[in-house]
């Protein structure tokens, strides 16, 4: 019998609640903290940042599933549900005996998985009677998503973006103007926190954790303003929780469960999305899948980091998280998964690491690169150098269960397309990418620095 390779739900299938899993956990995750008083944040703490129901989302440890807005669920119907679909012809290239699935999260407007959230953010900020909405953007997903959801909603938004993208992937920042975004380059000398920098190193190429404190002091600066976030945040994972749910139904439709759920990690979020619905079943004492981080060798804050309370951001503006960690101070490489390059994790995966509910593999560039194009001559889909370690991770499970000769369920999620990073990949076709790897002394000192 020919296989099936597409798994399609209906636009009445999409979640109507998001999923929290920490109202399911045994151990909390350990509270923000006020890094003055070092008191734990209460959502009212938050207000001054966030949209006040996304405040609460975060401090909410109670509520195991919360309700999907309405406006919001209309609006995920314009790409959502989104198609799990099973890699006959990957499967096929690596002759494994495994079964490997992917749930395709490019196919968003934006191209990747940062709409999810990015679309109730923009609504729960609009119903605050906010204006203006400020972030960050490493390679641009994020800033680029906000832009849509932006303007789907009605918000003026301006964007931090992180300078080495805002150089190499000129496209994305097109795409946030092109959506009515102002997009700056990170270090900028318009807030405080990029004067220092800039000063300080002037060919800093920028990082997340830069662009994050801009961002912070302009929306702190300006009224009607609030920040904003991309991933890390509870709210961020919760909202992520579509696509597992989703999954969900769609493995019950391909009639098999995963032995093993991948997502590529920056501070956790396409994971948390993927992993949370299935790890539920784990945590009722239903099931034993495996579930796998896969970060980049260049930022390893899970394989190689400190279980830590640390910052969200470089300079500091950003509450106290309790976190996997290499330093606030830590500046990746420039790797090509710019969505990967993050000192933390956040404080729901970081917990369950610690706790040994979940994996963390650390993958070098050259390895992702080579994942991600057999991915595309095998699958059609040229995939984010951000997915590539989600595929390459697959790879070394099926791979190892063709070693084993034993079946085995994979099911990853292609967390974005790569058709705006293609300098990415005409970098590798032309031999020109190498590997980056931190050595501990660095780790260390930069840790010891905080
Ligand atoms: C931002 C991004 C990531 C990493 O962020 P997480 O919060 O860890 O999911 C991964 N893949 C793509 C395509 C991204 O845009």
């Amino acid at each position: 019998m020919e296989k099936r390779k597409k798994f399609m739900l209906q636009e009445a299938d999409i979640p109507t609640q998001w999923y929290n899993i920490t109202a399911d956990m045994k151990n909390k995750p350990q509270p923000m903290l006020n890094p003055q008083t070092k008191e734990p944040l209460k959502a009212e703490d938050l207000y001054p940042l966030f949209a006040e129901e996304l405040s609460r989302q975060e401090v909410n440890q109670t509520d195991a599933w919360i309700d999907i807005p309405e406006e919001v669920r209309e609006k995920y119907k314009i790409y959502r549900p989104t198609p799990l679909v099973r890699a006959t012809g990957l499967e096929k290239a690596l002759d494994t005996p495994a079964h490997i699935y992917f749930k395709n999260e490019s196919v968003s407007p934006v191209g990747s998985h940062k709409l999810n959230s990015a679309l109730p953010q923009a609504y729960y900020n609009k119903m605050d009677g906010t204006t203006n909405i400020t972030t960050e953007t490493g390679a641009g997903q994020w800033g680029t998503a906000l832009a849509f959801a932006a303007k789907t909603f009605g918000l003026e938004l301006a964007v931090y973006m992180v300078k080495i993208s805002y150089e190499q992937k000129p496209y994305r920042r097109s795409l946030m103007q092109t959506w009515g975004a102002q997009v700056i380059a990170s270090p900028s000398m318009s807030t405080k926190a990029g004067r220092k920098i800039i000063t300080d190193h002037p060919n800093y190429q920028g990082s997340l954790g830069t662009a994050i404190s801009e961002a912070i002091e302009l929306a702190m600066q300006t009224p009607n303003c609030k920040y904003t976030l991309g991933s890390v945040l509870n709210h961020v994972a919760l909202h992520q929780t579509i696509i597992g749910l989703e999954a969900e139904k769609q493995m019950e439709m391909a009639g098999e469960y995963p032995d093993v759920v991948i997502g590529c990690f920056g501070g956790g979020s396409n994971f948390s999305g993927i992993t949370f619905p299935f790890l539920r079943h784990n945590m009722l004492g239903k099931k034993n899948t495996r579930f796998v981080a896969a970060e980049p060798a260049s930022c390893p804050k899970l394989t190689r980091g400190r279980f830590q309370y640390d910052f969200g951001d470089e300079t500091g503006y950003t509450p106290l998280i309790p976190m996997f960690t290499l330093g606030h101070k830590f500046a990746p490489a420039n790797i090509h998964a710019g969505g990967l390059r993050y000192h933390g994790a956040g404080s729901i995966v970081s917990q369950l690491l610690k706790d040994g509910l979940l994996e963390a593999t650390a993958i070098k560039q050259l390895e992702t690169f080579e994942a991600g194009v057999l991915f595309a001559q095998t699958e059609g889909i040229v995939p984010a150098p951000e997915s590539t370690h989600a595929i390459a991770a697959a790879i070394r499970e099926a791979n190892q269960a063709k070693e084993e000769g034993k079946s085995k369920v994979i099911l990853f999620n292609l967390s974005g397309h790569g058709l705006i990073d293609m300098s990415a990949y005409d970098q590798y076709l032309a031999g020109d990418l190498t590997n980056h790897e931190v050595t501990d002394e660095e780790i260390s000192s930069i840790l010891a620095q905080n």
